[in-house]
């Protein structure tokens, strides 16, 4: 058996609290380091890595002094948010000695249910990918509320992975993997080395099992692989101590629990948007625009648009509709309905002079596109 990593060339990796903070005494700059060193060398392989750290709240509890995890929403908000700053620094300076940039980003729930921030977060994300720099990625604890939490970073690294279709979701954590049973209580327990994600028998194995450091256990792992397959990205979960784990895994060896995802990255994304979604207003193209998204596979620009029907914002998704009157496609639109009529029949060049800035050259990108 091979590793489902070997191939993969955008890659997310969660750490989870226990590994960061060396079981809460506080950041652990050995391992930290040791991440950042392997992390450098999938870069050089050519991958695209964003790194989704926890551990926030771990530090910060030992920064602010705390015996025990303190119990008061204020209080954990409180230890978030000084705990990041250890983060953002520890990170910073570990991949800085590999010459490698990183950045900070904090989401919540919010974020990823509100589609132009959603459209926001992931040109950024894929412009830091682009510059070559690392995100790290953690939920912006201090502002979260109950109704907005992802509640867990594993669920985060899934959506993260939904958000930039990333191939690949490695979990790093305390345990080696999932066992059929909990070893602890059940001597005939059996390693699970693959599965489906998704496979519902996975989730009644995980059952339960968190640590008091992290908020997610084994179940929420086995979730969040399960919503990473839903754009086609499979998931691995293995120790985060294990010797180059992260090395060996892109090098192709099996390690840890591989779960696999059966539907293809892109179609899988955009079903998912599609669900997800609904479409709020119409764009007109000419026949020359027809041509381009059905036979060329090529993006929408405003050039080929001849009326914008509807009032929509930026990031609705709008049915694209040809002169007769019938459905085309579907997809993300870049620009809102005001804006789009202003800058239909032009050239994406133009956009800037008209409008004063410019979103992206495309009205919508193919990525964001779905033919009907
Ligand atoms: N965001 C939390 C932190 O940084 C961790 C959430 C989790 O345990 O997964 O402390």
């Amino acid at each position: 058996m091979s590793s489902l990593i070997q191939n993969a060339q955008r890659l997310i990796i969660k750490v989870g609290s226990s590994l960061v903070t060396n079981d809460g005494r506080g950041l652990d700059p050995e391992a930290i380091a040791n991440w950042a060193r392997q992390i450098a060398a999938l870069r050089a392989m050519g991958k695209e890595v964003v790194l989704v750290s926890s551990g926030a709240i771990a530090e910060g509890r030992v920064r602010l002094g705390f015996e025990t995890r303190p119990t008061g929403v204020h209080e954990l908000q409180a230890c978030a948010a000084v705990g990041q700053m250890g983060l953002a620094q520890i990170y910073e300076s570990s991949f800085r000695a590999h010459e490698l940039g990183t950045a900070q980003i904090l989401l919540t729930h919010a974020d990823m249910a509100d589609r132009e921030r959603y459209l926001n977060a992931r040109s950024t994300l894929l412009t830091l990918l682009r510059f070559g720099v690392v995100p790290v990625i953690n939920e912006n604890d201090t502002v979260v509320t109950d109704e907005i939490k992802f509640g867990d970073n594993d669920t985060l690294g899934a959506l993260v992975a939904n958000l930039v279709e990333a191939e690949a979701l490695i979990i790093l954590t305390d345990q080696r993997g999932l066992y059929t049973a909990d070893p602890r209580k059940n001597p005939s327990a059996q390693f699970v080395h693959e599965a489906r994600a998704g496979d519902l028998a996975l989730e009644a194995m995980a059952g339960g099992a968190g640590s008091s450091l992290g908020s997610g256990g084994m179940l929420t792992k086995i979730l969040a692989a399960k919503r990473a397959a839903r754009s086609g990205a499979h998931t691995v979960i293995a120790w985060g101590r294990e010797d180059n784990v992260l090395l060996r895994l892109a090098q192709g060896e099996a390690i840890g629990t591989q779960l696999h995802s059966d539907r293809a990255p892109l179609a899988a994304r955009k079903q998912w948007m599609l669900d997800h979604l609904q479409t709020s207003g119409q764009v007109v193209l000419d026949a020359g625009a027809v041509g381009k998204l059905r036979d060329e596979g090529k993006s929408l620009l405003a050039i080929g648009v001849c009326e914008v029907r509807g009032e929509f914002s930026r990031g609705a998704v709008v049915t694209c509709v040809d002169l007769a009157g019938q459905a085309i496609a579907q997809g993300l639109c870049n620009y809102g309905s005001g804006d789009a009529r202003r800058i239909m029949r032009k050239a994406s060049s133009e956009i800037e002079s008209i409008l004063g800035f410019v979103e992206e050259p495309e009205l919508i990108h193919r990525d964001n596109l779905v033919l009907m």
